[in-house]
């Protein structure tokens, strides 16, 4: 039997809806290191555990004694008590199907040092910042926001597309922070109204089309620019590609630590 590398304990599991699930987790004798709003972190559990009953088939079969890892962003806030992760299924893969079976007090591995540079730390005070993301692409937005992205001088606005509206995950907290900040705008938007059994009345265009229509700039109250605004991409990577491409057509750049601009991706 391999050594037990599950070091870290559950203590919450949210089913926000059929396909996602939002995790918390605690470190187990050990302290989780400082991090920065926007990092993530690895999660990890042996092929022996058991998979979900609503997945599928693996599609690369797993040996028992193997510790699958894959990579998730933090939800929660650095003064949280918890890590706080929001997942979505892949029926057929290889890790979500074990997350998705797990119970409150089991355990899992999670990673001791956070990584990644889609944060804010980079982007100036000032400057106006524009998170979109698709699915669980909204994780690294709510752990900017339950830290100190609010007090930012800049607008924030945060652009959150699902298929529909019971995957818009922490869609009343974000709700709430709209109603409460002046700065801040949330916008969100589904791609199969058809499916909604109580109807929904906000937007239902893909996010590409909401950026390139001008009424956009009056529901944020500002037009975005190069020169004033930072645009963060997280999640799907069609998005993120179709983002860019009209993005560089209106003169934004991607943002490396060499050369800064003004475009931070994140692909899950
Ligand atoms: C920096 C970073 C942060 C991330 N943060 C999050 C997060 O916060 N939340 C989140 O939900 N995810 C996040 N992800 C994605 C996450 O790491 C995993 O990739 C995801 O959860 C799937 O893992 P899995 O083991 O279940 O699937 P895997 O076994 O890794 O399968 C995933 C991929 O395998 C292939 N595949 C699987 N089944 C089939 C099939 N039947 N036919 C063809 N191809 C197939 C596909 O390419 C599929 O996309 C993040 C990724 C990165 C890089």
């Amino acid at each position: 039997m391999a050594e037990n590398l599950l070091n870290s304990l559950v203590t919450n599991v949210i089913k926000v809806s059929p396909s996602m699930r939002i995790i918390r987790i605690k470190p187990d004798e050990w302290n989780f290191p400082p991090f920065k709003a926007g990092q993530f972190v690895v999660l990890g559990m042996y092929g022996s555990a058991v998979r979900a009953p609503e997945s599928t088939d693996e599609y690369n079969a797993q040996e028992p004694d193997k510790l699958i890892k894959r990579a998730y962003s933090i939800a929660s806030s650095s003064t949280d008590e918890y890590i706080e992760f929001y997942i979505s299924i892949v029926r057929s893969g290889s890790l979500t199907p074990r997350l998705f079976n797990i119970e409150i007090g089991e355990r899992v591995y999670m990673s001791q040092k956070p990584t990644g540079m889609f944060t804010l730390e980079q982007v100036n005070e000032d400057q106006n910042v524009i998170l979109i993301a698709t699915g669980t692409g909204v994780a690294p937005y709510m752990s900017m926001l339950r830290t100190d992205a609010l007090h930012r001088k800049g607008n924030i606005v945060v652009v959150q597309g699902a298929s529909n509206s019971w995957d818009l995950g922490y869609f009343s907290e974000l709700k709430l922070l709209d109603s409460m900040f002046k700065k801040f705008t949330y916008y969100p938007t589904i791609t199969e109204p058809e499916k909604e059994p109580a109807g929904w009345s906000g937007d239902t265009r893909f996010i590409q089309s909401i950026w390139e229509d001008k009424n956009f700039h009056e529901k944020i109250k500002f037009e975005p620019k190069p020169e004033n605004t930072h645009i963060f991409l997280c999640g799907n990577p069609n998005m993120i590609h179709s983002m860019k491409e009209v993005l560089y057509s209106q003169q934004y750049k991607d943002h490396t630590k060499k050369e800064p601009g003004q475009i931070h991706a994140e692909e899950f």
